[in-house]
């Protein structure tokens, strides 16, 4: 039975390497899959899930005004799967448009991105999938600083500074994020480079 997942996490926490291994896991079964992402993640190449291991895979891209419904009624063939990155992005009436495909079409729908912005606030993509989907999975990661799961993303300007406030999407900017715990988020005062593996 077709299903809406909602797998969240913090940045860096190997989202998009896992939409690719989940893609490659459902095509050598033969399954057609369509993977999605969002126009407004230009940090990479458009069009492409990218993942820091080097890997990478052909999307189609969505923006805030795409009707997703209609974007798989007009495919002559229609996916068995939807893998989608950076589900954060959604509108709230694109999630429910998420259940029309699963509920009506009957395909399966992956969603992947961030819970929480790096202010604490919940995306809009994120709130109603945490509403909507048939099943939350948390995929977890380390806290850049410290042993504990990361649950927030810090985000630090130019000069290597936490920011606690601005606009909520600065994609493409010179900003810079790090997965960090609780504890973390409030005691940080400096970016650290990442790990080199
Ligand atoms: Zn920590």
């Amino acid at each position: 039975m077709a299903k809406l997942f909602f797998h969240y996490s913090t940045m860096s926490a190997g989202k998009s390497l896992e939409i690719i291994k989940v893609a490659y896991n459902y095509e050598v079964q033969n399954k057609q899959v369509l993977i999605l992402t969002s126009q407004l993640d230009n940090r990479y190449q458009v069009g492409k899930i990218w993942s820091r291991t080097g890997f990478e895979k052909d999307a189609s891209l969505f923006n805030q005004a795409t009707n997703l419904v209609k974007l798989v009624s007009n495919l002559a063939e229609k996916p068995n799967y939807i893998l989608i990155d950076e589900a954060q992005f959604l509108t709230k009436e694109q999630v429910i448009q998420l259940t029309e495909i699963v509920d009506t079409y009957g395909i399966t729908v992956m969603s992947y991105g961030l819970k929480n912005d790096s202010f604490n606030e919940l995306f809009e993509g994120s709130k109603y999938l945490l509403i909507y989907a048939d099943n939350i999975k948390e995929l977890k990661t380390e806290c850049w600083y410290c042993h504990k799961k990361a649950m927030m993303n810090l985000r630090f300007n130019e000069q290597g500074k936490p920011v606690y406030s601005g606009n909520q999407v600065d994609i493409g900017g010179n900003e810079k994020y790090l997965p960090v715990c609780r504890k973390c988020y409030k005691e940080v005062t400096d970016f650290k480079q990442p790990k080199s593996t």
